[in-house]
């Protein structure tokens, strides 16, 4: 049975009280599970303090992006060696926010996977479709193509130690949730797309859901067989939020 992944995306907020705040609620309460993990993933500017608060505790440290460029003259960038650095195992790679605002190509997300597993980082592959696509019924083609950027940059082995998090666009901050079954449909094809790759890295990798996963909605959400956890956007601001779809992973 594949482990339960609850990742925080906390996005562009907080700050370093927030944060300590936020955290301390979510250590008081972490649930006693030998299945769920918990990873937050914060603002680069608070990385450091971040781990420095969860160490010796179950929840691992993940960014929210990361440089195709291992070091040089890229100013502004973080390389993902810098993020290991700090104490990160993981970074989300292609969030819809970094395609549609700005201007993440398919291959771009590709080389910052490539650079992710390079630094060694567990890159989560965030893919999914806009409301415009599902509609229009090219939801399996998107998501192939997202997919498929990678496979070809990286190779099925480098999904060995990825996450990939569906997660259709128009479910993101909007309240709007696929059903448990929508979601558990695209999972499938996404596990049908490694499996023809190689059979062992799509039995064990996890793929997550996200969009507008709360307390109430999850347990749906992650009894199906391919939704192995969430990645969580707005819920995983507030501690009792967090830890409540975090219970419910436990309970499962
Ligand atoms: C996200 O941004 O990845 C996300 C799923 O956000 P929300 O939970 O707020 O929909």
């Amino acid at each position: 049975m594949r482990d339960i992944l609850v990742a925080g995306n906390w996005k562009m907020n907080g700050d370093a009280a927030r944060n300590s705040e936020l955290l301390a609620g979510i250590l008081a309460g972490v649930p006693v599970s030998d299945r769920v993990r918990l990873l937050v993933c914060p603002p680069f500017p608070y990385l450091a303090a971040v781990a420095e608060q969860i160490a010796d505790s179950p929840v691992e440290l993940g960014a929210q992006t990361v440089s195709e460029h291992p070091s040089g003259a890229f100013t502004g960038e973080i390389s993902a060696a810098m993020l290991r650095n700090v104490g990160c195992s993981y970074v989300l790679v292609g969030h819809s926010e970094r395609r549609s605002l700005f201007g993440e190509s398919s291959d771009a997300v590709a080389a910052k996977f490539s650079a992710a597993l390079e630094g060694g980082l567990r890159p989560i592959l965030c893919v999914g479709e806009t409301l415009a696509e599902r509609e229009a019924g090219e939801t399996r083609i998107v998501i192939d193509r997202q997919l498929n950027a990678v496979l070809e940059r990286v190779g099925i082995a480098g999904f060995g130690t990825a996450v990939v998090a569906y997660e259709p666009v128009w479910a993101i901050g909007t309240g709007l949730t696929a059903t448990p079954e929508q979601a558990q449909d695209l999972h499938r094809h996404i596990r049908s797309i490694l499996a023809a790759h190689d059979a062992d890295v799509a039995e064990t990798i996890l793929i997550l859901y996200g969009g507008s996963v709360k307390g109430d909605n999850a347990a749906g959400l992650f009894s199906m067989p391919d939704i192995d956890g969430g990645l969580i956007g707005g819920a995983s601001l507030k501690a009792s939020d967090f830890l409540a779809i975090a219970t419910v992973a436990a309970s499962l």
